[in-house]
């Protein structure tokens, strides 16, 4: 089995999505009708538009906005600012959400949506243009009750406020519930900006277990030191774990003991990168990072980082991932033969997405809880949803993506059928 190509020298995403979906279905009991539903997005849509930059030029964007599938709920799902974004990776991404917000069980579909962008490119008051021009363009789907944005890859909790403010001052009323991942004093959730890393966390620790492995004194290697990758260092370092090898888009720094976490944290702040950290015993590409010696290996930067390329190198024996779709077909299959387990990332990031239906119902109602609250309401979500995914994978003899998948399609497809094919 060989990885497809996108055009960009990486697997297509949306073959990928396609490849997993068939699968899962086909061990599944699932009616040709519903199949059919479920392998096309439902809405996408392709937006251009102007923005003016600061030396009074105006350039053309293009962004998207795909919702998958909305039968149980409105459509959810973040909004990524990347120059090399296409409509076939929002497309994959979305059904993912889909999968993910149903192996959680929570009430909602799957969106993602984007715009082909470098923002580090832009100054703040371009980037705050475009953000308001893209939550214009893409207002006539986006709504509380329709569909939720939140943050991903280069969008933050600043950016969904502007995409806050936009929409609410279209609509002449404020209106929280329209993104998650917001800022705290605009109706934001306590626990959101950590949920992706919580959960990551969760499901590490029940699939240690399950491994026997010990995480105090484990060697864990992690790629990806943004948002999600940052504050998983940070938990792992907290739970005794070793961080060996942390990586970025510089390349990687490596510690036989484990990296100084919080050091490293400043460092990245101050320079932008993970190379050049004085605490490092070595420095490695970002392709070495991924293969050092490890218990476990978390991919917390992008997709198609797994390839059937290194599959057969990776160290760890348990891959966690915390990034969404960084594993290509080929390589689940090379680390499936090779007993590797993998934590897929519909399960292992959904802490991001059921934290923010925590934050989505709370504007809604107006009623805030405390962090504690959160805590625990969340701890509850990963533990039903990873047993549930165990036991799926114990009654059909699959891999953890595919039973997590097939616990998601089901509910999906039980709706479905209930529901009806209108008209
Ligand atoms: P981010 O922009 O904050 O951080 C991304 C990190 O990955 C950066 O350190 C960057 O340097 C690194 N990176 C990017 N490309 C890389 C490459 N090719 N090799 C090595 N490092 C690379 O983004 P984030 O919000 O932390 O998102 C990371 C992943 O987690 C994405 O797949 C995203 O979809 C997923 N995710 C994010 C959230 C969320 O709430 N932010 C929730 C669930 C899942």
């Amino acid at each position: 089995m060989r990885d497809d190509s996108s055009g960009k020298g990486q697997p297509n995403l949306w073959n990928t999505a396609l490849e997993q979906f068939e699968v899962a279905a086909d061990h599944l009991d699932i009616s040709r009708n519903v199949r059919a539903t479920l392998r096309m997005a439902e809405r996408e849509l392709i937006v251009n538009f102007p923005v003016r930059m600061d030396d009074g030029d105006v350039r053309m964007f293009t962004g998207y906005r795909v919702q998958h599938n909305i039968t149980r709920g409105p459509a959810k799902g973040g909004v990524r600012y990347t120059d090399d974004l296409t409509l076939d990776d929002v497309r994959a991404l979305a059904m993912w959400m889909t999968w993910k917000c149903a192996v959680v069980d929570i009430p909602f579909g799957g969106a993602k949506g984007g715009v082909v962008v470098d923002p580090h490119k832009l100054s703040a008051h371009e980037l705050e243009r475009l953000t308001r021009r893209y939550a214009t363009e893409v207002s006539i789907l986006i709504g509380p009750n329709s569909d939720i944005p939140a943050p991903d890859i280069n969008t933050d909790a600043q950016i969904m406020a502007w995409i806050m403010d936009t929409y609410s001052m279209h609509q002449g009323y404020s209106v929280p519930a329209v993104v998650t991942g917001k800022p705290l004093a605009i109706g934001g959730s306590e626990g959101r900006n950590e949920a992706p890393a919580e959960s990551v966390m969760m499901v590490l620790r029940r699939a240690a277990e399950d491994a026997h492995l010990s995480l105090k004194g484990a060697a864990v290697a992690l790629q990806g030191f943004g948002h999600v990758g940052g504050i998983t260092a940070e938990y792992l370092h907290a739970e005794g774990a070793r961080v060996v090898a942390v990586s970025d888009t510089s390349g990687g720094v490596y510690h036989r003991d484990g990296l100084d976490i919080a050091a490293l944290a400043r460092h990245k702040r101050e320079t932008g990168k993970v190379r050049g950290f004085s605490g490092a015993q070595k420095e490695l590409s970002g392709a070495e990072a991924l293969e050092v010696e490890c218990d476990v290996l978390i991919p917390a930067a992008c997709e198609n980082q797994l390839t059937s390329e290194n599959a057969g190198r990776l160290q760890a024996r348990l891959i966690v991932e915390a990034a969404n779709g960084p594993t290509t077909p080929a390589a689940d299959h090379i680390l499936h033969e090779r007993g590797v387990t993998v934590v897929p990332d519909i399960l292992a990031n959904a802490g991001g997405v059921a934290v923010s239906y925590f934050e989505w119902v709370q504007d809604l109602q107006s009623f805030f809880w405390d962090e504690q609250e959160i805590e625990l309401k969340l701890d509850r979500v990963m533990d039903l949803a990873y047993s549930g995914v165990q036991r799926m994978a114990r009654q059909h003899e699959v891999d953890q993506r595919m039973a997590a998948q097939m616990v998601a399609i089901k509910r999906i497809a039980d709706s479905t059928d209930v529901r009806g094919i209108y008209p």
